[in-house]
């Protein structure tokens, strides 16, 4: 750039009024960030969050030991024991998802039969020690019920495409 061009940009300090216009032409647009954790962006339906497993309406677990989905994770994160109840129902006696080797594949949501182990909304599950990311039943269980408004929103939407 010649010396007289500079001589002039300087003297008329247009660099300063060209970053000044784009100051004002973004001050009255929509923000492009948002105040995390208060202000939160959409998910989809489809997000592949923490584990959860359902029950029925009454209570009852969903889960009914078939174990698809111990068989088809790729990452041999599920573990699975079960045994007979006296009524001859089937169910787990112990559940475990270990989600340090988890790579939300979906799978085994994928592979249920029953809707039981689906994978929610929940992202916000950072923990400090890796014992915290070994999850067992109750925990997956009471993650079932305290997500399970969203959880069923979500595959009614996704009912159409499965
Ligand atoms: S999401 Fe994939 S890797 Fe994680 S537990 Fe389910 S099947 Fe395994
Ligand atoms: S969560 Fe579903 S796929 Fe896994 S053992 Fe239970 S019923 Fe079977």
């Amino acid at each position: 750039m010649s010396l007289v061009t500079n001589s002039v940009r300087s003297w008329f300090l247009t660099e300063l009024a060209s970053g000044m216009s784009i100051i004002f032409k973004h001050m009255f647009h929509n923000k492009a960030t948002l105040n995390y954790p208060y202000e939160k962006g959409a998910i989809s339906s489809r997000f592949r969050g923490e584990h959860a497993l359902r029950r029925y309406a009454n209570g009852e677990e969903r889960c009914i030991a078939c174990k698809l989905c111990e068989a088809v994770c790729p990452a041999l994160a599920i573990t699975i024991e079960a045994e007979p109840r006296d009524d001859g129902s089937r169910r787990t006696t112990r559940y475990d998802i270990d989600m340090l080797k988890c790579i939300y594949c979906g799978f085994c949501q994928e592979a249920c039969p029953v809707d039981a182990i689906v994978e929610g909304p929940n992202f916000e599950f950072a923990a400090e020690t890796r014992e915290e990311l070994y999850y067992n039943k109750e925990k997956l269980l009471a993650n079932g019920d305290r997500w399970e408004k969203e959880i069923a929103e979500n595959l009614s939407r996704e009912a159409a495409y499965r």
